[in-house]
């Protein structure tokens, strides 16, 4: 094959490309040939700019203000020869990067693999078969199957267009989708947008279907070639992020004021302007949050790495944020809140209603042959024209198991069960369409809510079980006819039918028998069934205007078919975990508004018998609607458009909405969502670049499981800040009122700056892993504009700094008057520890510690337990009393000191206790 991208590939007509590409085209490429050029072209993928490189994240550890503060600190230690300070500053330095640098690097990797996993899907055929793989794989050559809704994942050439219609604004700027064709084009210098015949990765294909041909993949191709890279996973800051990084520079800035009068204080008392520089830079960085939005991202990335174990794949950051504060959940009903298992169960044709699994009971069908149909086909030419039509109108592909006996279809599970129980009764599809191949279609779109098929067939070789069709019309005249078959919403196909079949005879679809189709299909609707009707209309040619104005008008309505979806088993406890967490679930379906609601009350979603539809919606005034959201549960029949209608709706009446979605048409209504909720399997590319969120199993039950896991994030977010925030505040404390009491500095600068390694480090981060509490699913959500420190936090955190800082300093203040050297030693240990009790009353907002048992955070408990023993290693053992000037501990000292340190514990959790007790 000529060099990749390097062709004038739209002037070639189809053979001479084929044969350039060296492909066939029927076949597509062989598994050795793949593998070949997947060596010599590589992955099909764009360099990626946005991950940062190990490198990086070190640099960027390193060149922090405060470690430069420090590093500096220790240069100017080392001139002034005191060597062990500046070792013991730059020892600190360092494993205080090593910390930061691992959770970065993790959460980095964790990123990354949320972005591969992020790559569409793209069918190609390969060896002969039809098979899904990764864009990723792509290679030059390779042949791929596109329709409405796939994103194009690389440039290609099209050798089939079905009406297909791509949208190439990232390219061209041109937002009105154009059609493709498959004939060259002349023009060396053509234009991207001029190019009918090709197709350009990162563009979206809006309608109708394709086949094509890759010519180029990764850098090679027009996006590659364009600096501007497209990064599915953004990096964007998130809300809280800017809100902290904001309040960062308040406190900072709070803190130096602070650290400032420190200094002059203890200058003041005639401490040496040595130490009293030395303190303010320990104390400095001890006390200003620069980390703060770090901790957020990290905190972020791994929850969004929690999510997908969960089958949640988050696609930007700010989502694991907002997805706590959800406070209601639009969710489609087929495939999210239903399993998409389409079993066909009713027939009605004529006013004449069968119960199909009963008719076909006795009937077992020969497979792979051209068995004769069941005698229900045989003596009914409705039955017969019904399933026929339901076949051939279908892109579903049957799959016989004829060992087992089993019949399965691939495709879309609504034609998959039409396909099915045409099988049942012996019209196999692969049979109907050797005999009737398709000549021309109007594919399905949700608006319509139907598709039509146009299929050419010889007069004479009608099977049988047609033949009534065949006395339909007086074509006596012709060997060759055209059968159209419209199937779809039985509403919307009573609108463009004029006749109907009744017993072998064409009558016109009066009101009569509009009442009775009507009237059978809200029966079946009530039971939640899905209902579909088929049409046909017979011609003698194609018709020369093929679009649905052209085809789908004066049919014959032959009859619908009644199938049932059964709801999925873990939706009803999911729908009332939602409600008990002040998340109303919402239904939004194409679907009929019976069937919806008769779904919507089995689940618990409806909450009275109100249904709005999509023509009540079309009609209602933006205010209209915003006066009755809160009300409305279900809304059925609606177009994708609708959706964006309500979206706006719920958010002008102050809601954060979640909103699933998998059509093409659905992509602005997800994007506008605060949440848009794409889905993995059914869902379209269009639709999962449009998403904050993927659902990987399709399931309502994992977006409520998702939102648990944001508030159980956003919670563990707030324990850190409170956490980290209070241990300076003791910190600051203490430096700023022992002056005040004839105390000389109670800490030294080394050991303000092991306090904030050790009880800062691991503690704090353990926290972030800190599992759901009780009552997370059991409150309302928290408004996003609610501040981080909202809910009693702020005053919490200045009330136990408080205490912890005068706790250690009174203890340490009656030794000194006493005289006892260990005074300082006892303050520093005290205060570490109080740190550690301070930590473990804060794992749960509300219950004890106890009820939560301390195991149930074992990084936590192993944070705790170490820190204890290196506070104890810097108290005993020489070499480290020489660098951070301790002194032994007595007994008793040490027991005083524990003692002490437990104060803060037990306050904390008193104040829980007392809490509950209000709340019961
Ligand atoms: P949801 O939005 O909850 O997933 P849905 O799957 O029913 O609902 P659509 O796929 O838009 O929504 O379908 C809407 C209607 O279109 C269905 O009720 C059905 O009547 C009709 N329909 C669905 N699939 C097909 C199809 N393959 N061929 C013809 N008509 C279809």
């Amino acid at each position: 094959m000529k060099e990749n991208g390097a062709q004038q590939w739209h002037e070639m007509d189809l053979p001479k490309f084929e044969q350039t590409m060296e492909v066939n085209t029927q076949q597509g490429l062989s598994a050795d040939e793949v593998q070949h050029r997947q060596a010599q072209y590589g992955p099909n993928e764009l360099i990626d700019r946005g991950t940062k490189s190990p490198w990086k994240i070190l640099l960027e550890q390193l060149s922090g203000v405060m470690v430069i503060i420090l590093i500096v600190s220790a240069v100017i230690s080392a001139l002034l020869g005191e060597y062990k300070d500046a070792v013991v500053i730059l020892i600190i330095v360092i494993l205080n990067s090593i910390l930061g640098f691992t959770q970065e690097y993790r959460a980095e990797q964790a990123m990354a693999a949320l972005k591969k996993m992020a790559v569409p899907h793209v069918r190609v055929r390969r060896s002969g078969h039809v098979q899904e793989i990764s864009a990723r794989d792509l290679v030059p050559g390779d042949v791929i199957l596109l329709e409405a809704g796939s994103s194009i994942p690389a440039d290609s050439r099209v050798i089939e267009s079905v009406n297909l219609r791509v949208q190439e604004a990232v390219l061209t700027g041109e937002s009105e989708a154009v059609e493709k064709h498959t004939d060259p084009l002349k023009g060396e210098n053509l234009a991207l947008g001029d190019r009918r015949n090709m197709l350009y990765m990162g563009t979206v294909a809006t309608y109708g279907r394709g086949t094509a041909v890759v010519t180029s993949t990764g850098m090679h191709t027009e996006l590659g070639r364009i600096a501007e890279m497209i990064q599915n996973v953004g990096q964007e800051q998130t809300p809280l992020q800017r809100r902290l990084e904001q309040l960062g520079r308040g406190l900072a800035i709070a803190a130096l004021a602070i650290v400032f009068v420190v200094f002059i204080l203890g200058l003041l008392r005639g401490e040496p302007l040595r130490l009293m520089f030395q303190t303010a830079i320990s104390m400095a960085v001890a006390a200003v949050p620069e980390g703060l939005p770090a901790v957020v991202t990290i905190a972020l990335a791994l929850g969004a790495q929690r999510m997908l174990s969960r089958h949640a794949l988050i696609r930007k950051l700010p989502a694991v944020e907002t997805l706590g504060s959800v406070t209601v959940i639009c969710s489609d009903k087929t495939g999210t809140l239903t399993e998409n298992r389409m079993t066909v169960t009713v027939l009605d044709v004529a006013g004449n209603q069968m119960d199909f699994v009963e008719q076909v009971k006795s009937f077992t069908p020969h497979m792979d042959t051209k068995a004769s149909p069941a005698p229900l086909v045989q003596e009914n030419s409705a039955v017969a024209l019904l399933l026929t039509g339901g076949t051939l109108c279908n892109d579903a592909i049957l799959e016989e198991d004829t060992q087992a006996g089993d019949l399965s279809a691939i495709g879309d599970p609504t034609e998959g069960a039409l396909v099915i129980a045409a099988a049942r009764v012996g019209l196999r599809k692969p049979d109907l369409e050797a005999v009737m191949p398709r000549a021309a279609e109007v594919p399905f779109d949700s608006d319509r809510k139907r598709m039509t098929t146009l299929h050419r067939f010889q007069i004479s070789q009608l099977p049988e079980a047609l033949q009534p069709l065949w006395n339909a019309r007086a074509l006596a005249a012709q060997s060759e006819a055209v059968l159209t078959v419209t199937k779809g919403a039985v509403d919307g196909l009573l609108e463009v039918s004029s006749r109907v079949w009744v017993d072998g005879r064409i009558e016109q679809l009066n009101d009569h028998w509009k009442e009775r189709v009507q009237a059978a299909n809200n029966a079946m609707a009530q039971k939640g069934m899905r209902v579909l009707g088929v049409a046909v209309h017979m011609d003698a040619q194609v018709p020369t205007d093929v679009s649905a104005e052209g085809v789908e008008k004066d049919l014959i309505f032959i009859g619908m078919t009644g199938m049932i979806d059964p709801a999925r088993p873990e939706v009803k406890d999911a729908v009332a975990v939602a409600k008990g967490a002040g998340i109303r679930p919402i239904m939004i379906t194409g679907d009929h508004p019976l069937t919806a609601l008769s779904i919507a009350k089995e689940l618990g979603i409806a909450t009275q018998h109100r249904v709005v539809t999509g023509q009540e919606l079309a009609v209602m005034s933006d205010e209209e609607l915003r006066a009755q959201v809160d009300d409305i549960s279900v809304y059925a029949r609606v177009s994708p458009e609708h959706k964006l209608k309500i979206v706006q709706a719920l958010q002008f009446k102050g809601h954060i909405v979640a909103m699933t979605g998998d059509g093409v048409n659905d992509a602005p209504a997800l994007k506008r969502a605060d949440i848009g909720v794409a889905m993995g399997i059914t869902g379209t590319d269009v639709s999962k670049e449009a998403s904050d969120m993927i659902l990987l199993d399709d399931n309502f039950a994992t977006i409520v499981a998702a939102v648990e896991e944001g508030r159980r994030i956003y919670d563990n977010i707030r324990k850190f800040i409170r956490y980290t925030m209070t241990s300076n505040a003791g910190e600051i404390w203490v430096m700023l009122v022992a002056p005040f009491l004839g105390m000389p500095m109670p800490l030294t600068p080394l050991q303000i700056l092991w306090i904030n390694l050790v009880t800062d480090g691991l503690p704090g981060l353990a926290l972030t892993v800190e599992p759901t509490e009780r009552n997370t699913m059991k409150r309302k959500p928290h408004h996003p504009q609610e501040n981080i420190f909202g809910r009693g936090m702020a005053r919490e955190i200045l009330w136990v700094g408080l205490l912890m800082g005068l706790v250690s300093l009174a203890m340490g203040y009656i030794f000194f008057k006493q005289e006892v050297a260990a005074w300082q030693t006892m303050v520093f240990t005290t205060l570490t520890l109080a740190q550690m009790g301070h930590v473990l009353a804060i794992r749960t907002e509300r219950d004890s510690l106890f009820q939560v048992g301390l195991l149930s955070n074992k990084p936590l408990l192993g944070a705790v337990l170490l820190t204890f023993v290196l506070q104890m290693m810097v108290i005993y053992l020489p070499f480290f009393q020489d660098i951070f000037q301790t002194i032994a501990l007595t007994p008793s000292q040490l027991i005083i000191s524990l003692v002490s340190s437990t104060v803060v514990f037990f306050s904390l959790e008193i104040m829980k206790a007392i809490q509950r007790r209000k709340e019961d």
